[in-house]
């Protein structure tokens, strides 16, 4: 990669893959534990991929004008802020519809960006006039040279993850030698992601299926109160219910996610308590800074490494590698009530008590 880079754009994916020792320690698990920190994308998230994939490939077929055309999107924050990067580069407008639920963050960071936020009622079923979704195809009708790229339905939402994320991933994997210290497969032998519009853990089954390892198990990670996990059955108990971790989970199921038990292996189901537990673990015992999905992530991925006995027997092979998608970071979420309570109000310092006597 040349050392001086045109535009942001260019620092977009790229993301290391970091050993998560101390978390793998900690849980007993004798497998490398091994995150993917997309928050160390230019824009933050794992969706500048698909923002500047779907912008690029408009552009190739003709469909944006820059100085005329608006770029619309539903989103819950991550998309819109890939997409306001990308325009305000390129010169489109952009309008982001949020649910109300989404970070102040994520829309300071999209103003900040220069694009309008329209912000819809959480609780708006995804096909009623007044969701995020709804919202944004009615700007389209009325707004002339709107144009919705809809991450929902765009083969290169998948298709970005595929061709970048995937071969970022197993490239670190294969490149790695085994060593005596540090066994390992070569392979990418579990992958675990969470899951929104499903573009990502789609996206990377595909790349690694495909082209590396056939026998990988991928497993996805939906929230509770989410229909998207596959038995259907895993939904009913808590279908509905409101929650707080953002960018995950859905009351529909979007054409970009893949419903194939084959390219999806197994599903786990998470809630807020245990996402958010786990991304201060993240944070204390690795010292990476990320959102509320990554902890949902995790936690789904110690769910599957300890109560499937695929999982046991993955998590005590030394050489195995399991690879944990960490999708954005904490900036997004800086001034949440879940991450000031669990970060200013948590567990007392070891040191407080001589802090307390200077
Ligand atoms: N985590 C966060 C924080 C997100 O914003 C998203 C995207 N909505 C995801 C995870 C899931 O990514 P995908 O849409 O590719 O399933």
């Amino acid at each position: 990669m040349p050392r001086i880079l045109n535009d942001a754009l260019e620092a977009v994916g790229n993301t290391p893959l970091i050993r998560l020792d101390r978390i793998a320690k900690h849980h007993g698990l004798k497998c490398n534990l091994l995150g993917k920190v997309e928050y160390m994308s230019s824009g933050g998230s794992v969706k500048d991929r698909i923002a500047k994939a779907m912008v690029e490939a408009a552009e190739k077929d003709g469909k944006l004008i820059p100085g005329k055309s608006v770029v619309i999107e539903p989103t819950s924050g991550n998309t819109g802020i890939g997409l306001a990067m990308a325009c305000a580069i390129k010169g489109y407008s952009v309008i982001i519809t949020l649910p109300n639920k989404m970070s102040l963050e994520k829309e300071a960071a999209l103003r900040a960006l220069g694009a309008e936020v329209i912000r819809t009622p959480t609780e708006a079923a995804w096909d009623a006039p007044e969701s995020h979704i709804g919202v944004a195809r009615k700007l389209q009708r009325e707004i002339p040279y709107g144009i919705i790229l809809d991450q929902y339905g765009n083969v290169n939402n998948p298709l970005a993850h595929e061709l970048t994320t995937g071969p970022e991933i197993i490239e670190a994997v294969v490149s790695t030698p085994s060593t005596s210290e540090r066994p390992s497969t070569e392979k990418v032998d579990v992958l675990v992601s969470s899951a929104g519009t499903g573009g990502t853990v789609t996206g990377l089954s595909r790349a690694i299926k495909k082209k590396h390892n056939k026998a990988c198990v991928v497993v996805g990670v939906d929230p509770e109160g989410s229909i998207l996990a596959v038995p259907e059955s895993l939904n009913s108990k808590r279908q509905g219910e409101a929650y707080f971790v953002e960018g995950i989970g859905y009351d529909f199921i979007p054409e970009v996610l893949s419903r194939d038990p084959a390219d999806i292996d197994a599903w786990v189901k998470t809630d807020d308590t245990e996402a958010f537990a786990a991304v201060q673990t993240i944070m204390r015992k690795e010292g990476l800074l990320v959102g509320g999905s990554s902890g949902s992530a995790l936690s789904g991925a110690l769910k599957w490494l300890n109560d499937t006995a695929e999982g046991r027997a993955i998590a005590q092979r030394e050489d195995a590698n399991v690879v944990i998608v960490f999708a954005d970071g904490i900036r997004n979420y800086i001034g949440k009530d879940w991450f000031l309570n669990n970060s200013l109000k948590g567990e007392p310092s070891a040191l407080a008590g001589v802090i307390a006597k200077v």
